[in-house]
């Protein structure tokens, strides 16, 4: 183990080492090499591995008649529930548009009509063919990575742990050894699967977040999981918001609607929860706006044409992870996060939809616009450790406490079970929302079912401690 430093033995120059090639990973990457820097991206799986991938409804951004940063960030602030982190709102915000031209800038093509989602009060959200925004936006960025003789990729690569020297990250520790870098930057994505109900792909464990904690970085706000209110019963695949925006209904088993379809993710998901399942009927909807969702759901075996569609709620978004500036720097010198793995405290509570894959383009790119600048390695390196991530483990009946312990709604005694599980970022869900006594956006405490004032605050989380609640501005 370790015992290749491959990389630096071979004198190879990087400027930054990107862990994750979903969205985050390679806006960083496309960032650096924009401005002459060397970019190694090491990633575990293949693109299609990715959340990004999978996206569907699409990118956010204030870019309408009648619309502004303004309103978008008022829509923010008020699905996060007192906790979005204001500066990080209006860095979101102001930048969405000009990243939108970026994207578009490196060949991503956009439908000409906005959506409207959930939370959102005027039409923002851009999307390509229906529901393949994050297909288009990742082909279209690892097309250019590909292109780009500043960057170098590593796939397979599956990073175990961060090698620290000096009270500094100087990189990481993969299966095939370690690689060197003066800056590092953590875009790996959320730990959704953790959860056995989950629109995530199977990759996305929060293996990040654990080594970012394990290395003694500050992590914060894991109690605040967003569960997707339609994810098709069967499978989990998920069936985007853009569908009810579009006019898809929710039905109850005898066919009556029972919530506003547009309300906050929670709300819905809870109404649907509380029901068991829910039906989504798609009769209403322009079918032919969405043609490859539409294709997915006729192979799992449905005609949307004909009957509505079973679904339930799943895992979806983490909301918090690695404690970041507004630049993507960690607490640890030589650590950046980014994207779905970072904690900037934007989304507060609960994420306004569409504001993710914006996060990983605005946060991104902040984070390959800074990281660059640390200071070249010391000659000599505290050699890289053994990592400690071999001692999790992670199995369907952990994932099936998961749903059950730290799901839609949770509850003190069943929380007091999950901190002794045998996986770290499961032990600090189950600890953060413990300590989180008040029900506030996407985290639902049966025993503590009010909004406490006093909470509105951070729960910051750190190796060896208990949670305390922080306030970011
Ligand atoms: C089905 C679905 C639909 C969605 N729809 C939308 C939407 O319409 N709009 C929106 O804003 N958001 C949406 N989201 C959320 C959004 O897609 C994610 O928040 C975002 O794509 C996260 O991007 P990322 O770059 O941070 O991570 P990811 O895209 O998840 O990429 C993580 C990367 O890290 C790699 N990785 C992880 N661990 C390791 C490791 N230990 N070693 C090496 N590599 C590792 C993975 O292989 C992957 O390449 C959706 C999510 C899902 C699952």
């Amino acid at each position: 183990m370790a015992s290749l430093i491959s990389n630096r033995s071979e004198g190879e120059r990087v400027d930054l080492l990107v862990v994750g090639s979903g969205i985050a990973g390679l806006i960083a990457a496309l960032t650096v090499a924009e401005h002459g820097g060397r970019v190694l991206v090491v990633s575990k799986g293949s693109l299609s591995a990715s959340a990004s991938y999978h996206a569907q409804g699409g990118i956010a951004a204030a870019g309408s008649e009648g619309d502004s940063p303004e309103l978008h960030a008022a829509d923010t602030i008020v699905a996060g529930r007192g906790l979005c982190r204001s500066s990080a709102v209006e860095v979101l915000v102001e930048e969405a548009p000009a990243r939108i031209d970026d994207l578009r800038a490196l060949g991503v093509r956009f439908s000409p009509e906005l959506g409207l989602e959930g939370g959102h009060s005027r039409s923002r959200v851009f999307h390509s063919r229906g529901a393949e925004t994050g297909r288009e936006i990742e082909l279209v960025l690892a097309r250019r990575v590909r292109d780009e003789e500043r960057i170098r990729v590593l796939e397979g690569e599956r990073v175990l742990g961060l090698w620290c020297s000096g009270g500094r990250c100087v990189g990481v520790v993969g299966e095939s050894g370690a690689l060197a870098s003066p800056a590092t930057l953590l875009a790996t994505g959320g730990a959704g699967a953790l959860w056995s109900r989950t629109t995530n792909p199977e990759g996305a464990l929060g293996e990040g977040i654990a080594m970012a904690y394990r290395a003694g970085a500050a992590v914060a706000d894991l109690e605040f999981v967003q569960f997707h209110p339609t994810a098709l019963s069967a499978s989990g695949m998920l069936l985007s918001e853009a569908l009810r925006g579009a006019g898809a209904l929710l039905l109850d088993a005898n066919g009556e609607r029972f919530t506003d379809e547009l309300a906050p993710r929670d709300v819905v998901a809870r109404a649907i929860a509380a029901r068991g399942s829910a039906l989504l009927d798609l009769r209403p909807v322009d079918r032919g706006r969405f043609p490859a969702l539409i294709d997915r759901i006729r192979e799992a075996g449905f005609d949307p044409e004909i009957e509505p569609v079973p679904v339930a709620p799943a895992a979806h978004y983490t909301l918090g992870g690695v404690v970041t500036d507004l630049d993507g720097r960690s607490d640890l010198p030589g650590l950046y996060a980014a994207g779905e793995c970072a904690c900037t405290g934007v989304h507060g509570a609960n994420r306004l939809a569409s504001n993710s894959l914006l996060e990983c383009v605005v946060f991104g790119r902040r984070a390959g616009l800074t990281a660059p600048a640390e200071a070249p390695l010391e000659a000599e390196l505290d050699p890289p450790g053994e990592p400690r991530a071999n001692g999790d483990r992670i199995d369907g009946e952990l994932r099936e406490q998961m749903w059950r312990e730290a799901g839609l709604v949770r509850d003190a005694a069943g929380l007091k079970q999950l901190c002794t599980a045998p996986a770290l970022v499961p032990r600090l869900v189950a600890e953060s929302a413990l300590a989180r006594r008040e029900s506030r956006g996407v985290h639902f405490r049966a025993d503590f079912p009010v909004e406490e004032p006093e909470l509105a605050a951070h729960t910051v989380v750190r190796d060896g401690q208990s949670p305390v609640f922080e306030r970011w501005s």
